[in-house]
């Protein structure tokens, strides 16, 4: 027997199916029945409503939350940091997820605006380390559910990419401009090199066809479930049709963790991918591809291009402060004199407008203590 499993359950209730799946999947795993803390990751990455393929299903959350509480958890955070510009709270309002913190007592976290703690990266790609909010890394458990979508650049969002959200853009430029300069398949591995998933939920309740916000909604009526959650994306690839080997990020942590590296290394409960799976479009469809490689793809109009990631000293810092929002308590100039001061207005101002690289940790400093988490780092 294998030791990855992962549940599949089907049906037009989506909070039946999730506790279908975990059953499936062997229930929670030995670490999530002793956690205390639970951070649950959602998808929010826009501002859609549940139901639309672009969020995790509300109902979703709460039989995520339902579980956990009946586990004896006592603590619940679920959050996300939208890439957009605007606060993840508009986002949580359109899902319908406002109700929540009322009705579970849970929290409701603004991942971008988040305390944060660095994080080193092991075997990393493109950061050899990360600012990661405290609310995951302070968790006993962190619990991931996102729709699975395939974009019109060739990635796919599956658990393992939903992790994108984690760290706040105003260290990396909204939405995340460098991990996208880098490549996002390395900047996704890396991420998921620095927090790991104890238990991970594909919500296939609607999924998303070419589009990460606006595309196409298809319905799947499923939920995947399991503790190790490159098992659970690999059986989702199969699951919309897609060949897991077509997905870069997935390849990197089968090979960094030893597996799975495919359908046979998995034993799948529930429903089988034959009988549950349905085709979701992808650029990969496209014969012209069949031996590209998926780690740098882009999409330049409508042609699907590859292009090298521009060397990370190509990048440029441009630090920015949200002054509206600014205390004038001057911490970002303590720390940082060379790029932030603090003027008569009581607010604070960037007096370099390309500062040398060498000042980046001092600046990243600065964004990490400001109590309001106004400074970005790339703009
Ligand atoms: S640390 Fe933040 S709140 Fe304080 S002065 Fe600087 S920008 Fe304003």
């Amino acid at each position: 027997m294998t030791q990855f499993r992962v549940g599949i359950a089907r049906g037009d209730d989506p909070k039946e199916n999730v506790r279908a799946a975990v059953d499936l999947a062997g229930g929670w795993s030995e670490r999530a029945t002793r956690a205390r803390r639970v951070f649950v990751k959602v998808n929010l990455t826009v501002d859609r409503e549940s139901g639309s393929g672009a969020v995790t299903h509300v109902l979703v959350v709460e039989a995520i939350v339902e579980l956990l509480k009946e586990s004896g958890v006592r603590y619940i955070a679920v959050g996300d940091g939208t890439g957009a510009p605007w606060p993840t709270s508009r986002n949580w309002k359109a899902a319908g997820y406002s109700h929540l913190p009322g009705k579970y007592g849970v929290k409701l976290v603004d991942l971008n605006r988040a305390r944060t703690r660095r994080v080193e990266v092991p075997d990393h790609k493109n950061f050899a380390a990360l600012e990661i909010p405290e609310v995951v890394l302070d968790a006993d458990m962190l619990v991931v559910a996102t729709p699975p979508k395939t974009h019109d650049d060739g990635l796919f969002t599956l658990c393992g990419k939903s992790l994108f959200g984690i760290p706040p853009n105003r260290f990396y430029g909204a939405p995340r401009a460098i991990f996208h300069k880098l490549g996002q398949q390395a900047t996704v591995y890396d991420i998921n090199q620095a927090v790991s998933i104890d238990f991970a939920f594909i919500d296939g309740t609607v999924a998303m066809e070419l589009g990460f916000g606006d595309g196409r909604p298809v319905p799947l009526r499923l939920i995947v479930a399991g503790s190790n959650s490159l098992a659970v994306d690999t059986v989702a690839m199969h699951l919309i049709g897609q060949d897991p080997r077509r997905c870069a990020y997935l390849r990197y942590l089968a090979k960094a963790r030893g597996g799975p590296a495919g359908l046979d290394e998995i034993e799948v409960l529930g429903a089988t991918v034959e009988e549950a799976g349905r085709k979701l479009l992808s650029p990969w469809d496209d014969p012209a591809l069949a031996k590209a490689d998926s780690a740098d793809l882009k999409v330049v109009g409508k042609r699907v291009i590859f292009e090298e990631a521009p060397p990370k000293e190509k990048l440029e810092l441009r630090p920015q402060v949200d002054r509206s929002a600014c205390i004038g308590d001057g911490l970002c100039g303590h720390y940082c004199p060379e790029v932030f001061e603090l003027r008569d207005d009581d607010k604070a101002y960037v007096i370099v407008e390309r500062p040398d690289p060498s000042l980046l940790p001092k600046i990243e400093l600065a964004a990490r203590v400001c109590p309001t988490k106004v400074i970005a780092v790339y703009s």
